[in-house]
Parts: structure tokens; sequence; C-alpha cells
């Protein structure tokens, strides 16, 4: 089986209680069936808080949050679960986080979700440094390799020019990526009520203010690595992939001015929305319309996200 993947990954260690944020708290936790097994057995606190909190059928069981955090979250932002068992006991997706691995055919991506603080801090630095970089290994499948190449020729493009700039050449593009954005962000499934008032309230000017701020701190390539990000990591998806991708990294841009800090822009924003399967879907979707094709068409770079 062969893999891209970024070189980053292994290097990954996780902020614990250090951590602005926490990836223990808002969205479910899914067990696989053996953890959730040997938690309900558990004859300690880990089995009482399992026999209380856990929900869902065999082999779709989840934990119910307490105050919205895992209920294995102490009050130190601690996990209870590597306190009395250590880290062996973590259920798949809590020992892999932030890491995902995405199947396709022979091959797989892998990569860390920017939805982590710890895992944007190591994207920024990167791209201070002149770019993530991507390994290919042993790759099977020719899919996953044409997608990859076709992803880095446009990220390409987007080095060599002003982004925000070149969106301003476009007749009408505040109103319409305005539109955009309000379309896209109404019908949201939301975890946090701070991020959803900021998405529901993005604009052009919003976009285009992120957009500088981003380039003066991190370069031309910032923009072009986070629709990279945003490309790989939704490969697995329906077409059009690249329409999506390009408006999360326009958004990503867009919530600087709401937040004032390029590391809770993206975290925040990828939390929201890429461990949403609705809010992804939902989002492609609205791509797929003629009407986002009628608002996209007159920006610099349709031709090449529709591949028209
Ligand atoms: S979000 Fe990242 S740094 Fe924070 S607790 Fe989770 S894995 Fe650790």
């Amino acid at each position: 089986m062969g893999k891209l993947y970024q070189k980053y990954v292994s290097e990954f260690s996780c902020l614990a209680s250090a951590c602005p944020d926490t990836c223990c708290a808002m969205w479910q936790i899914c067990l696989d069936e053996q953890t959730a097994l040997d938690y309900l057995n558990d004859k300690g606190e880990i089995g009482v808080i399992a026999r209380e909190y856990m929900r869902g059928k065999p082999c779709s069981r989840r934990l119910a949050l307490k105050n919205k955090k895992c209920p294995y979250l102490t009050k130190d932002n601690l996990c209870k679960v590597i306190i009395d068992k250590g880290e062996q006991a973590l259920s798949t997706v809590c020992s892999m986080h932030p890491r995902f691995v995405h199947p396709l055919f022979e091959d797989s991506y892998e990569f860390l979700s920017l939805s982590c603080p710890r895992a944007v801090e190591m994207f920024l630095g990167e791209v201070k440094n002149g770019g993530v970089s991507y390994i290919r290994h042993d790759l099977q499948n020719p899919y996953l390799l044409q997608f990859y190449e076709y992803v880095c020729g446009i990220s390409e493009r987007f080095t060599q020019f002003d982004v925000a700039k070149e969106t301003e050449k476009t007749l009408g593009a505040d109103n319409l990526i305005t539109e955009l954005f309000t379309a896209v962000f109404d019908k949201m499934e939301y975890l946090e009520e701070q991020t959803a008032d900021a998405l529901k309230g993005l604009s052009y000017d919003d976009f285009v203010m992120g957009c500088n701020a981003f380039q003066r701190e991190f370069g031309k390539e910032f923009f072009a690595e986070i629709f990279k990000y945003f490309s790989l990591m939704l490969y697995n998806e329906k077409s059009p992939v690249l329409p999506t991708a390009f408006i999360f990294a326009i958004s990503v841009c867009a919530l600087y001015s709401k937040f004032g800090s390029y590391e809770k822009a993206v975290y925040k924003f990828v939390k929201e929305t890429e461990h949403s399967e609705r809010n992804v879907k939902n989002t492609i979707r609205i791509m797929r319309s003629p009407k986002a094709k009628t608002i996209l068409r007159g920006l610099f770079c349709f031709s090449d996200i529709y591949g028209d």
C-alpha cells in the first residue's frame, strides 16, 4: 500500500494541559467496539463513567458529553483514561487524533488535522520555512498522484500573485463573495456559538483584510498551502473538491478579522467544518449549484478550480 503524507506527521506531540483548546470537548467521542467493552467492564472509575455515559449500539458506540466535555476529561484538562490505565487504553480515534488516514484504493493520505492548535503551530512553522513537505511513498493508484500533482500546480499559481488583489479585479466581487459566505455558513451545524457568530457575519472586506494579514506574516505561500491542505483533506469526496477547498481557504483568511489570531482562525474554522460530515457535504452541494458557479465564474481561478 502506498501513501502520501505530510513529512511532519511523525513529529507531532500533544500539548496536553497547555493546549489553548481541547479535542475532548464539543464533539462526539466515538469508540471502537473493543475499547467500549473494555471501559464498560472496567471495575474502577473508568467503568462507572462508561456505564453512565456510553450511548449507541454495538459497533457504533460513543460517549455522551458532560458539560460539553468528554466525561473522562479532568478539571486540569487531562485524560482520566491515560492517568488510570495508560495511553494503550485509548480508543483508536483518541490515540490517533489529530493524525488522520484517508484510504483511497491501494493508497492512503496521512495528515495532521488543523483542528488541533499544536498541528496549526507546526503547519504555520512549515509555511514560514518554505512550505509543508509532502512525501510520496510507493503510490500504487494513479488517481491520488494525478490529483496531488494537479493541486500542486494550482497552489503554485497561488504563490505567484496576491489572491485578494486578483479577486478585486472581478466586478462586484465584494457582494458575490459575501453572498457565498452567507450561503455556506448560515445553515451549518455548529459546535461553538462564538465561531458560529463569526462565520455567519463574514464579508468580503474580512477576506481582504485577513488575506493581507496572513500574507504579511507568512508570505503568499499561506494561501497556497491552506488551499492544498483543504484539497487533499477532501480528496476522497465527490467533486467539486477544489471549489470547496477554495471557499474554505478564503474563509480561514476572513476569520482572522474576527479572532485577531492566525492560529485561532485556522483551528476554529477547521473544527467547525472538516469534522462535520454534514457541513462538508452541505458546502459541496452549494459549490455544485449553478449559483455558486455563476458567483465564482468571474474570479481569476474559476477555470482551474472547476476544471473547465
Ligand atoms: S487539540 Fe491537539 S494539542 Fe490540544 S489536547 Fe487535542 S491533540 Fe493535544
